[in-house]
């Protein structure tokens, strides 16, 4: 099934690497072992180094006769976590710190004596409000408005996605302008948002997001991409990067889905932000009480879930000195996982749960 076919069938699945993850050996792994898996999209952080290894990920998977996914580049029309890293100066640490910051970050990417290895390190905060002495501060990690359009060239990806928010209507235009200005026909162009507010900076007057407020302003950005002839994905940041895997987190997209489907405008709407395992079962639920298939739901992203559901396998891949590609045994264990992940969404009936 081609990607767009998943979409209109309600199986589309996407893999979030992450937008500012630049591991390039976990980034390769894991877009190897979920391609095969038969995800219809890779969503990735816009660097030319990321592309690169996800590439090798997907080629290796499509020797071993995998469809290809869309290759996403993901953006933002201003602060967001999903586009920060975490940063201090390990000099600055106490001697004899518990180092909580090291146990709470899911992506390994604070070591045992050093500060925050930068390529690892996914944005997702938890490690901000751990550390006893305040020493932990968050870093912007955008592209630069003139350096969009060479590099959507350079890395031909086949869709955008743009995270935005509420209140932010004129910074998504000028990004979708930089996006446009690199001249590629792109599938889709997908707008992630949820109801958190923009910052004050953006909206002094903005209060909390209500669904209906959500809903005119994916209508203000369907005018914008309409205008500029991109079709649309709408991605619905449920719980932005909460990294659960529980059913709250799960709960919270497919609650807004229930909220803004009637008012949503035309296009797919795709559930992220804290979905997993339970997400499709929460979906099945969904479509009993409203009489569509999946809710309304296009399908779904998975982020934290897929990234941790590998990271034994590749821990053990890092320890063997090897690829995880490379070692046939990692390979058959981290693919039942991944496909545990994305075969029931494939499937008509939602396979076994
Ligand atoms: S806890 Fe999150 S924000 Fe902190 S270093 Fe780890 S990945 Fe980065
Ligand atoms: S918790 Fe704070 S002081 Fe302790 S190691 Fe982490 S950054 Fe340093």
């Amino acid at each position: 099934m081609l990607p767009e076919q998943a979409l209109a069938a309600g199986r589309w699945v996407k893999l979030i690497c992450g937008a500012s993850n630049q591991d390039l050996a976990a980034i390769e792994d894991l877009c190897g072992i979920y391609t095969l898996a038969g995800v219809d999209c890779i969503d990735l952080a816009a660097d030319g180094a990321v592309v690169a290894a996800a590439r090798r990920g997907m080629a290796w998977a499509l020797e071993r006769g995998a469809p290809p996914p869309w290759l996403m580049l993901s953006l933002s029309d201003g602060a967001d976590p999903h586009f920060r890293k975490a940063w201090f100066d390990p000099e600055r640490c106490p001697p004899g710190c518990p180092r909580p910051c090291q146990r709470v970050c899911p992506a390994l990417a604070i070591g045992t004596s050093a500060g925050v290895f930068e390529e690892r390190c996914y944005g997702c905060g938890r490690c901000l409000p751990v550390c006893p002495w305040g020493l932990i501060e968050e870093r912007d990690h955008q592209l630069a408005p003139p350096a969009v359009a060479p590099l959507l060239r350079a890395l031909q990806p086949q869709a955008v996605e743009i995270h935005t928010r509420p209140g932010r209507a004129t910074a998504f235009a000028e990004r979708l302008a930089q996006v446009k200005a690199s001249g590629l026909a792109l599938e889709r162009l997908a707008v992630s948002c949820g109801l958190e507010p923009a910052t004050a900076e953006h909206d002094p007057g903005l209060g909390p997001i209500r669904p209906e407020r959500l809903a005119e302003e994916l209508w203000q950005r369907f005018a914008l991409l309409r205008r500029n002839g991109f079709k649309p994905l709408w991605q619905l940041d449920g719980r932005p990067m909460s990294g659960d895997v529980g059913a709250g987190t799960a709960r919270a997209a497919v609650l807004l889905l229930e909220r803004i489907l009637a008012m949503a405008p035309p296009g797919p709407i795709q559930l992220a932000g804290g979905t997993n395992g339970l997400t499709l079962a929460l979906c099945q639920g969904l479509a009993k009480r409203s009489g569509r298939p999946r809710g309304g739901a296009a399908g779904v992203a998975f982020g934290g879930v897929a990234r941790r559901r590998l990271q034994p396998h590749l821990l053990k891949a890092q320890r063997r000195q090897t690829r995880l590609l490379d070692d046939r045994e990692l390979v058959e264990v981290a693919l039942k996982d991944a496909r545990a992940l994305v075969t029931p969404w494939r499937t008509e009936d939602g396979g076994h749960l």
